[in-house]
């Protein structure tokens, strides 16, 4: 745990969240600003900034965010299609120092992504 980081406060319990789903690899919670009717955030446990600070020791983890993201979605039925996005660094638009990965869905996207 980095003791500076909102979402490992957020793991921890010290910072109230929707958590949706935990297992001892990752946590999910519902995103406090959501950019869609279903918007959530799902974290690695482990801290660490983004894909360009990932190892090969966390190659498991961040495909099982995937699987679990793909679980979530079909709890939340989003039958129309969703979508999963890591923002990497601030100029893709990353705010938040714990690498997340975003799953949308319930409404229509568009691509590009903005
Ligand atoms: P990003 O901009 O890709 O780093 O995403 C950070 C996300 O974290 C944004 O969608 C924010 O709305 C969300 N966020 C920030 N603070 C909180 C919080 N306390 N609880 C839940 N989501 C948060
Ligand atoms: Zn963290």
């Amino acid at each position: 745990m980095n003791a500076d980081c909102l979402f490992c406060k957020i793991a921890a319990k010290q910072i109230p969240s929707k958590i949706i789903y935990e297992d001892p690899d990752v946590f999910a919670f519902e995103d406090i600003s959501p950019q869609a009717p279903t918007h959530i955030l799902l974290c690695p446990r482990k801290h660490f900034v983004s894909l360009d600070d990932a190892t090969p020791e966390d190659q498991a983890v961040i495909g099982k965010l995937h699987l679990v993201a793909a679980h979530l979605a079909r709890e939340r039925n989003l039958l129309a299609g969703y979508r999963t996005v890591f923002n990497n660094g601030a100029g893709a638009g990353q705010s938040v120092s714990h690498l997340h990965l975003h799953l949308l869905g319930g409404r229509q996207f568009r691509w590009p992504p903005g």
